[in-house]
C-alpha cells in the first residue's frame, strides 16, 4: 500500500468526530447524510420468494422496531459516547425506558433530589404507584453506603439541572458497583462532548437531545447510550413494545445539527465564561453557579471530570419582579424554558413549581451570539435592578 497514513477515526478531535460521525461512506452522487426515511411497513422482500430475495435485502419490516435514520444518528451518538447508543421520542422517554425497564416491585432507586424536577415527579407517581422506592439525594452529597440500601439503581446529573452542581461519576460508580447496583448519569447539560459518563464507569449515559446536543430548539429527542450489548437489546425492546419512537424527521434534523455541536458548544461555553465573570462582579446578583468558573465550588470536580464546560448557568435576582425588569431591558436574552440553544435563553425557574428555588432564581442558557455583543447586553439589563437583601 502506498500513500498516507489515515489516523484511527476514534483518534479524530471533536470538531473532526462531529462533522463525520455516523455519515455512510462517499458515494458518487448521494447526499453526504441521506435524506429521512418515511415508512410505517417496508416491503418484505423475499418473504413469498426467498431465493429471489437479492442477498442485501433490508432487514427492515415494520417502523416500530427500527429506522435507517434512527440506525444513522445512533452510530454517530454512539461513537460520541463510546457506546451503543438507542434513540427515544424525548428525554423523558429515554429516562423513563430506563427507570421503568430495569426497576422491579420491592426495589429503590437512588435519584437527585435537585435534577431534572419531572423525573422526580415521575418516581413520586409512576413509579410509587409500581411499589418501587425512591431515596432523594443532593448532586453535591457524594454517594454512600446508607443511599444504596434496596437501591436497584442510581440515578446520577450532572451538572445538575438547573442548580449546577456536580457529582464525582467515577467514584459513585464504583461504590454502587461493589453492591452490584447500576449507574445511570443524566448527561443532558455536559452533552457527550462535555462529558463520557461511560468511560467513567457509568452503564446508562442518557440525554435529552432537544437541548445542547441537537441545540436549534426545533425538536424533542433522547437517547440512552451502554456498553452491554444485552442492555442495548433491552431498551431496543422497550422502545418497540412502549413504542416510545422517535419521529424519522426528528432523527435526521438532530443528525444535521450534531455536526455543529463542537463549534455550537465552544461558543457557548466562551459566552458562559464571560457572562459567569461578569455576573461574579455585579452586586445585583448572589448565588452565581458556573462550573466552569475558577472560583465556583464545583471547579475542581467539574475540571476534572468534565472533558469542556457548558454555556448553563444560575444565579439569584433580587426577586421575580427584578428577574421581569432584567428580562425586559435584555435585548439579547430571551425568556424561553429549556436551555442549550443557539439564543440565549433565562427561566425564572420557581414560576414552575417543580424546583426548591427562591422567586429571583434564574437559570441562563448562553447561546452562540457574540461574546462581546452579549456581555454589554446583560451588563446594561443588570443597571438599576433592585440589590439583594442580605
Ligand atoms: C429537559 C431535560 C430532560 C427531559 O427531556 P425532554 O426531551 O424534555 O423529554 C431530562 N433531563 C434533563 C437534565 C433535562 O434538562
Amino acid at each position: 500500500m502506498t500513500g498516507p497514513e489515515h489516523p484511527d477515526p476514534a483518534d479524530y478531535r471533536d470538531g473532526t468526530r462531529t462533522v463525520h460521525a455516523g455519515l455512510p461512506p462517499p458515494e458518487p452522487g448521494a447526499p453526504f447524510l441521506p435524506g429521512p426515511t418515511f415508512a410505517a411497513p417496508y416491503h418484505l422482500a423475499g418473504r413469498t420468494a426467498p431465493s429471489d430475495a437479492p442477498p442485501d435485502a433490508p432487514p427492515d419490516g415494520y417502523g416500530r422496531d427500527d429506522n435507517p435514520t434512527w440506525r444513522r444518528f445512533e452510530a454517530a451518538v454512539g461513537e460520541l459516547e463510546g457506546g451503543t447508543a438507542v434513540a427515544f421520542a424525548s428525554g423523558m422517554a429515554a429516562l423513563s425506558a430506563v427507570l421503568l425497564g430495569t426497576l422491579r416491585p420491592g426495589e429503590a432507586v437512588v435519584l437527585p433530589a435537585d435534577g431534572y424536577y419531572v423525573v422526580r415527579a415521575f418516581a413520586r407517581g409512576h413509579l410509587a404507584e409500581r411499589g418501587i422506592a425512591r431515596h432523594e439525594l443532593p448532586t453535591a452529597r457524594p454517594l454512600s453506603e446508607v443511599d444504596l440500601a434496596g437501591a436497584a439503581l442510581v440515578l446520577l446529573e450532572s451538572p445538575s439541572n438547573p442548580g449546577l452542581d456536580v457529582c464525582d461519576i467515577a467514584a459513585a460508580a464504583e461504590l454502587a458497583h461493589r453492591h452490584g447496583v447500576p449507574v445511570a448519569v443524566d448527561n443532558t447539560t455536559a452533552t457527550p462532548l462535555g462529558q463520557r459518563p461511560l468511560e467513567l464507569g457509568a452503564d446508562y449515559s442518557v440525554s435529552s437531545d432537544t437541548k445542547a446536543l441537537t441545540g436549534h430548539g426545533d425538536l424533542l429527542l433522547g437517547h440512552v447510550a451502554v456498553r452491554d450489548p444485552d442492555r442495548a437489546a433491552a431498551l431496543r425492546g422497550w422502545r418497540t413494545s412502549t413504542g416510545a419512537i422517535p419521529g424519522p424527521f426528528e432523527t435526521w434534523l438532530a443528525h444535521r445539527s450534531l455536526g455543529t455541536l463542537d463549534l455550537r458548544l465552544a461558543r457557548q461555553a466562551e459566552n458562559g465564561l464571560a457572562l459567569a465573570t461578569l455576573l461574579a462582579g455585579r452586586p445585583e446578583v448572589t448565588g452565581l453557579r458556573y462550573p466552569g468558573l475558577p472560583t465556583d465550588p464545583a471547579y475542581p470536580l467539574a475540571a476534572r471530570q468534565m472533558r469542556r464546560f457548558g454555556g448553563v448557568l444560575s444565579f439569584r435576582l433580587a426577586s421575580a419582579d427584578a428577574v421581569a425588569a432584567f428580562l425586559a431591558a435584555a435585548r439579547l436574552v430571551v425568556a424561553a424554558t429549556s436551555f442549550g440553544g443557539l439564543h440565549t435563553t433565562a427561566d425564572r425557574r420557581a414560576q414552575w413549581g417543580g424546583d426548591v428555588v427562591p422567586p429571583g432564581f434564574v437559570r441562563l442558557s448562553a447561546g452562540c451570539e457574540d461574546p462581546a455583543d452579549l456581555v454589554a447586553d446583560v451588563a446594561a439589563a443588570l443597571t438599576g435592578l433592585p440589590r439583594p437583601a442580605g
